[in-house]
């Protein structure tokens, strides 16, 4: 962890494994489940190509205009993530390169933008914005691009994470005090995953962010998406063969998501953990939930 990334840990919240950790994690699991070698192979080429960004940002903030920020982008803040994007866009031909090679619809889609200017991807931010994005992966290029710039971002202004969240004082099933807020505190978008960490005798529940990585703790038993409490309403699932991987899912909104056990599988990373296991994915659609948040690979 870098002395910006622990500056910003406060109110229990955590920053973004390292570009690194994600790497090595993609390859270990990549050796170790052949079925998602394809998948895991390609996520390694993207995450490579972030890093490299990533250090590019942090090298040069006053080009990025990070320094005048002030405060992380928000979900809402269409104009500083355009402000991101255009720093980004000259980068925009190596990342398309890489999506041809990827899954056919990534590369069918990079094959089409291929020749878009300025104007085409700030739509596409504009698109993320209006929630339409779940439904196109036109938005995996942007946020492929804007990733890096966001823990930039989120790293500068570290004093931001100590607004509080919100909590649930209402709910007498559970401790008054962890926060049932489902968007991410530092940049405003919804949980990829979730993970639990040991913690004294037990174990905190934390939400994992699908855009900027960062984690905030997070009730135990409360549905990620619509904080359905009701525990006839929620499972929790644990399949044959992946031991520290659960599925989280909530009757009440049809959503699942998966949360990696940190206690049962210390060298998880789980944002790389939840890509590879994919046919966890398989059964959860085919029982008819649905997923929370598409990952980087649109799985
Ligand atoms: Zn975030
Ligand atoms: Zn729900």
């Amino acid at each position: 962890m870098t002395q910006d990334s622990e500056a910003i840990v406060g109110a229990g919240l955590k920053p973004a494994p390292t570009w690194d950790l994600k790497i090595e994690r993609c390859k270990v699991l990549a050796e170790r489940y052949p079925f998602a070698r394809e998948i895991l192979d390609f996520y390694l080429k993207l995450l490579t190509f972030q890093k490299g960004l990533y250090e590019e940002v942090k090298g040069n903030k006053a080009a990025f205009t990070i320094e005048k920020v002030g405060h992380p982008p928000q979900a809402d803040d269409v104009p500083l993530l355009k402000k991101g994007l255009k720093a980004l866009l000259p980068h925009s031909p190596s990342l398309l390169s890489i999506a041809r090679e990827g899954p056919p619809l990534l590369a069918a889609i990079a094959k089409e933008v291929s020749s878009w200017g300025q104007t085409a991807w700030e739509a596409a931010i504009e698109d993320y914005q209006r929630s339409a994005y779940r439904a196109q992966p036109l938005f995996f290029f942007s946020r492929v691009l804007l990733q890096p710039y966001l823990q930039c971002a989120i790293e500068e202004v570290g004093a931001y994470c100590n607004t509080p969240l919100r909590t649930k004082k209402d709910d007498h099933a559970q401790r008054a005090d962890t926060p049932v807020e489902t968007r991410c505190p530092f940049c405003g978008h919804r949980p990829q995953a979730g993970c639990l960490r040991p913690m004294d005798n037990a174990s905190q529940r934390f939400l994992i962010c699908s855009f900027c990585h960062g984690e905030w703790p997070y009730q135990r038993l409360s549905c990620s998406n619509c904080t359905e409490s009701d525990k006839t309403k929620l499972s929790y699932i644990v399949a044959e063969g992946w031991p520290a991987v659960r599925l989280d899912t909530c009757e009440t909104c049809g959503q699942y998501i998966k949360t990696i056990d940190l206690g049962k599988d210390p060298e998880a990373v789980p944002v790389v953990d939840e890509l590879a296991t994919i046919p966890l994915d398989v059964w959860a659609r085919e029982k008819g939930y649905e997923k929370l948040e598409l990952n980087l690979v649109g799985i």
